[in-house]
């Protein structure tokens, strides 16, 4: 595996690997990697002839009382476990290097309107702005074939395919299933945040997921009682504090009275001050 930190080098290395007619899979994230990410380099390793994946914490996606400074890093332990899963090309820009002028003074920003406002974006004002705009940014320097993203970011792939859509982008984009711990906690980078009491406090999301899943199964149809029985499971936990519980469309986000043939249930939920995301895709 070559670990890359220009933008130039990278380039020239793709653009021969193109020449050759190699097909590129694309998996970009902020490092700290688990096995949700590792899930993702080697399904793009599976289809594809080269692998480029992406380690960068974006600032532009945080907000000022974020964690970006804190956000966990390990460099040389993700670029370890890349390798075994089947990187071939591993970028790590320096925050300079993406943002030349610095990311103060970027001008130009992509911004995916309405299913970048609720849910998450409600608590997060800006966050899929700055998601969407190093996506591009990333599309641009690799021209990936295709690109990997998580289903546990459930509104970030809904931001991505609309933006490709309406953009024209030339790039395929696959969203893989939730990776979760043996208990049933989704994979996360911030799950180190979480202290013994927390890390047990935090299986109440999936717990409520799981009864949301059972509700549908059992036939129930009724968006708002879906959410409140969540909302009930989650109100057990003390250590719990609920951002948002939505029950959407999972093509628009749009809120659903009535579940037809798909319905996605999401949730944002602070666990101390830890603020996890989960959800269920739900289809007949
Ligand atoms: P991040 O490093 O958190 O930005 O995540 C990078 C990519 O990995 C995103 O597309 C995430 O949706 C995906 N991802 C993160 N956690 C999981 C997980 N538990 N299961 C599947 N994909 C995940």
């Amino acid at each position: 595996m070559e670990v890359v930190t220009r933008i130039p080098e990278l380039k020239a290395r793709l653009a021969k690997a193109r020449q050759a007619e190699r097909r590129i899979g694309f998996v970009p994230t902020m490092g700290y990697l688990h096995e949700g990410h590792l899930s993702l380099m080697r399904r793009a390793k599976a289809e594809n002839d080269l692998v480029v994946a992406s380690i960068f914490v974006n600032p532009i996606q945080f907000g000022p009382q974020e964690d970006f400074a804190s956000y966990p890093r390990d460099l040389a332990r993700d670029s370890r476990m890349a390798e075994q899963a089947g990187v071939d090309i591993l970028f790590v820009p320096a925050v300079e290097e993406m943002y030349s002028r610095g990311h103060e003074n970027l001008l130009t920003s992509v911004e995916v309107s309405r299913v970048s406002q609720g849910l998450c974006g409600a608590s997060r004002p800006g966050h899929f702005r700055g998601v969407a705009t190093v996506v591009t940014k990333f599309f641009h320097i690799v021209q990936p074939d295709t690109a990997y993203f998580g289903q546990k970011d459930a509104q970030q792939v809904v931001v991505i395919r609309r933006m490709v859509e309406d953009l024209n982008l030339d790039v395929r984009v696959i969203a893989a299933p939730i990776v979760r711990e043996a208990d049933g906690l989704a994979m996360s980078s911030r799950n180190v945040y979480l202290n013994p009491a927390e890390r047990q406090a935090a299986l109440v999301l999936s717990r409520s997921l799981a009864q949301a899943e059972s509700l549908l199964r059992g036939g129930e149809r009724n968006g708002a009682a879906i959410a409140r029985a969540v909302r009930g499971i989650i109100l057990q936990e003390p250590l719990a504090s609920i951002d948002y519980i939505a029950v959407v469309n999972p093509d628009d986000l749009a809120e659903l009275q009535t579940i037809e043939t798909s319905v996605l249930v999401a949730l944002a939920v602070r666990i101390g001050k830890t603020r996890l995301i989960d959800n269920l895709l739900w289809e007949e």
